[in-house]
């Protein structure tokens, strides 16, 4: 093995290079016509609906909670099993989160528990697609709309991922994408919110620079911007320097993912038979964008020694937002996720790898732990 093998990547297209170096050449890094083709280019190429970008995958949570009218005194219900922005993002509206079980199988929310949570409090549910594999979206929408709920999905992990055919990001009230250094398509830090509702779409646009509606106010004789807001907006706007990086990055955006998916293939070919490993389950109309490939694995000290030895890095990745601190005093009941977090683990996906590579760990697996 010549390169180190690493659990992430950070993918920066050749052509991001010279598209962020004309932006930097204008003087204008702001958020402006580069912002706006990213985000045409976000509907062309991946299908989303309505993305309006910002500069974090948690603004864009944020977002979308104030847009779906969260605030104190309402529940919100979203799984443990989550990196810790999911939960943060509840906190900041004053809502509080209540969290659901997890399928042993995906490590994602479970739509029979998410019942069993709703209450007269109860505003919103996020699911979040654990590690890039598409939560169960017809049943939880079907729950939703029979509680006049609002779904936000945390597609942070997700984008490139389909659920019957269509892309994550055209399917519910909201989506939440992330494009942080290691997540699928990087801008660097960034994030983008899809909404069903064009009016939502709109909204965004205006909260996500102070609540100023940059289409109606327009520059004064002077040059400066005439505006009377009305309401809380916030600094989550995306720069143009980000956004040509974002652009570039999409050029073979989904040829990477066919890459991920094929080393994912690859895995689950070999590793599914081996005794003292259970591969998570995956229906076939369901297509996972791989943000890590998760299995479970017995022995789970001994399997991590075993290949960190050999120069492979593996990952637990999160115990569940209910093991932090600033989450405790939120009761939990989630069997399920604690035998999970038993034994999952997750191995690198990432499309730096080769297929040399992900051959080598396989090898390296087979021979115990
Ligand atoms: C990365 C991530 C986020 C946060 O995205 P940022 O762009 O880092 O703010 C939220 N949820 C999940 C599941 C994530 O993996």
């Amino acid at each position: 093995m010549n390169k180190k093998i690493t659990l992430f990547n950070t993918y920066i297209h050749t052509s991001a290079f010279k598209n962020v170096k004309s932006v930097l050449d204008s003087g204008f890094l702001s958020e402006g016509k580069l912002v706006k083709e990213f985000e045409k280019e976000l509907s062309e190429k991946l299908g989303l609906t309505n993305p309006v970008a910002v500069n974090s995958g948690t603004s864009a949570l944020h977002l979308a909670l104030v847009l779906a009218g969260v605030g104190p005194g309402d529940e919100v219900i979203l799984p443990s099993q989550t990196f810790i922005a999911t939960g943060l993002a509840v906190l900041y509206v004053g809502a509080k989160p209540v969290f659901a079980d997890i399928e042993y199988d995906t490590g994602n929310i479970d739509p029979k528990d998410i019942k069993r949570k709703i209450t007269k409090k109860t505003k919103a549910i996020i699911p979040v697609h654990w590690n890039g594999y598409p939560c169960d979206l017809d049943e939880i929408n079907k729950i939703a709309k029979g509680h006049k709920l609002i779904v936000i999905e945390d597609a942070a992990r997700a984008l490139g991922a389909t659920y019957k055919g269509k892309p994550i990001g055209s399917l519910s009230h909201f989506t939440c994408f992330s494009f942080q250094a290691i997540k699928h398509l990087t801008t660097g830090d960034g994030g983008a919110i899809c909404s069903k509702n064009l009016l939502d779409a709109k909204k965004s646009k205006t909260l996500r620079w102070f609540g100023i509606n940059r289409e109606k106010a327009k520059p004064s004789l002077l040059g400066e911007r005439i505006f009377n807001i009305s309401e809380i907006g916030y600094k989550y706007h995306l720069n143009d320097y980000a956004a040509a990086f974002g652009s570039a990055n999409l050029e073979n955006f989904k040829k990477r993912i066919a890459k991920r998916q094929r080393f994912a293939a690859m895995y689950k070919k070999a590793l599914g038979k081996i005794p003292g490993i259970q591969l998570f389950k995956e229906d076939n109309y369901c297509k996972s964008a791989y943000f890590l490939f998760g299995l479970h694995v017995e022995r789970r000290n001994n399997f991590i020694r075993a290949l960190k030895d050999k120069g492979i890095p593996t990952t637990i990745d999160t115990f569940g937002l209910n093991h932090h601190k600033v989450f405790s005093k939120y009761k939990t009941n989630l069997p399920v996720n604690k035998k999970f977090n038993e034994t999952q683990i997750n191995l690198p996906v990432h499309d730096g790898l080769t297929e040399k590579k992900i051959k080598y760990i396989i090898d390296i697996i087979k021979k115990g732990w």
